[in-house]
């Protein structure tokens, strides 16, 4: 390898490039990373970890509501966003800073530009310098995309700028129905926004399970959310200060803010694929296989990049694993089936495997076991939410196939949840476990009686 300046080059320092980064230097590897904007990536610096303390601050309004049926009286609040944005971005530089000092710490060459790639095996930093290089693992990412043009679409927000408003928006529309225009939907209106949410289809959180998303729905609306479907924003105009909303009903409201959350797009515009031989799939990812080698032999692609799951963990662990198997000597393939995933709406999602739709399709014979209750601080706080859980059940072998929550702590448990689905265990495993009590979760050991009971139908 000695005709090259180093080993391995990685195109972009977010979740899967830091990692791969990190653990090829620790392999022995001479390697060298470009970032463009700052160095954490899409999760760190605008996305999951930015967002999580938005909706950190979101929910003390419900809290406070919440304490008076206990006996507290909470005096005068209020809310200042300018206070929120600047903790946050000082919890974010000290991120950046962490992610640096690991890169260096394992010797990791780090150049704060662009780089594109010449060939399959020289990369073109912005700066003018040239790097020969043995392996190259793009590690792009993704960007907000906005669908189709619409008149005054300029003026309308992605979640990118969502974290550094000026100004609190105390009129927001957000058009999306995925799991970010929800999120911020909620974020908004724990932080005192009107929020009308707009999405195009017949109900919001599409690929989630039916009930899930219909429960959510209630839960959002309950809490003063408009969600309108079957609706798109069809123009903005700007007028005294504040935006004109023309929807595709006909109507027209007006907003502080309008936010876009329609979707994101691998980032792969000029990036020089096309001189190495890196092709783009039907997704608009890059294809890989399952070592997340590219059609270029030399060349891999981890994360958003390939649109395959993007959530972070999964873009560490394509990133550790494309390391591990190229530099450290052992084959890692990433096993993407049993995925757990959250939204951090309000009240939040947990869930990790088969949908009941997903099950009834592929199952010869899928149970359904599902409690919806009211939790017990709601008996007390008075207010008016309910808890779903809901067991997806392989009716021959009873494993536990999907496994779904919406209510307070739904992400936590659907971690622990997902440990269980990876290890197949049985809707009689999580019976023969003792209930902790009292907690939300125990209803997911003591759903004993089935809720339904489905036979696929033998297909024609
Ligand atoms: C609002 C929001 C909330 C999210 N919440 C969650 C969540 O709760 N949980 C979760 O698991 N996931 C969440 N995600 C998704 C998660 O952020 C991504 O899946 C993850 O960051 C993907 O990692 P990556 O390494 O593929 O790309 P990224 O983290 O996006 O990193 C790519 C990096 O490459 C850089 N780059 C691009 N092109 C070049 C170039 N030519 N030269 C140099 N540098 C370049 C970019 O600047 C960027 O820093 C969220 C995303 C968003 C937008």
């Amino acid at each position: 390898m000695a005709d090259h300046d180093v080993d391995l080059f990685v195109i972009g320092g977010g979740s899967g490039g830091v990692r791969a980064a990190r653990i090829a230097a620790e392999h022995g590897a001479r390697v060298m990373l470009a970032e463009e904007y700052r160095l954490g990536g899409t999760c760190v610096i605008r996305g999951c970890v930015p967002k999580k303390l938005f909706v950190y601050a979101s929910r003390f309004h419900g809290e406070f509501e919440d304490a008076a049926g206990f006996g507290w009286t909470v005096g005068q609040n209020s809310f200042d966003w300018a206070t929120l944005v600047a903790n946050k971005d000082k919890e974010i530089n000290r991120l950046e800073t962490a992610y640096g000092g690991t890169l260096e710490k394992a010797g990791v060459r780090v150049a704060k530009t662009r780089a594109v790639l010449r060939d399959a095996h020289t990369v073109q930093l912005a700066t003018g310098e040239e790097v020969r290089v043995a392996h190259v693992l793009i590690a792009t990412g993704s960007m907000p995309s906005y669908g189709n043009h619409i008149p005054g679409l300029e003026y309308a927000i992605s979640s990118n700028e969502a974290f550094h408003l000026t100004h609190f928006p105390h009129r927001i529309v957000i058009q999306g129905g995925g799991y970010i225009a929800v999120e911020f939907a909620g974020i908004f209106a724990g932080l005192g926004s009107h929020v009308t949410l707009l999405y195009r289809g017949d109900n919001i959180l599409r690929g989630f399970d039916d009930e899930v998303r219909q429960h959510v729905r209630r839960e959002m609306e309950a809490r003063g959310i408009r969600v309108l479907t079957g609706c798109t924003v069809a123009a903005i105009d700007k007028a005294h200060g504040h935006y004109s909303v023309h929807l595709s009903s006909g109507n027209e409201m007006p907003a502080d803010q309008v936010m876009f959350a329609t979707g994101r797009k691998p980032n792969i515009a000029k990036l020089g694929l096309e001189h190495a031989g890196v092709e783009i799939g039907k997704n608009g990812g890059i294809v890989v296989d399952e070592f997340s080698r590219t059609t270029a032999a030399n060349i891999y692609a981890v994360g958003d990049v390939t649109n395959r799951i993007n959530l972070t963990p999964v873009a560490i662990r394509e990133g550790h694993a494309f390391a591990d198997t190229v530099f450290g000597g052992k084959q890692n393939i990433v096993d993407h089936s049993n995925v757990p995933t959250a939204v951090f709406s309000e009240p939040e999602v947990g869930t990790v495997g088969l949908t009941e739709a997903e099950a009834r399709a592929r199952l010869a014979l899928t149970d359904i076991y599902r409690a919806v209750f009211k939790p017990m601080k709601a008996t007390l706080s008075g207010r008016d939410t309910r808890i779903l859980m809901k067991l997806v059940v392989d009716g021959h072998s009873d494993r536990v196939v999907g496994f779904h929550v919406v209510g307070e702590g739904a992400a936590e448990m659907a971690q622990l949840g997902a440990v269980a689905i990876k290890m197949r265990a049985t809707k009689a495993d999580f019976d023969a476990t003792i209930a902790l009590h009292p907690t939300a979760a125990e209803e997911l050991v003591t759903m004993r009686k089935k809720t339904a009971s489905y036979v696929r139908e033998a297909a024609e």
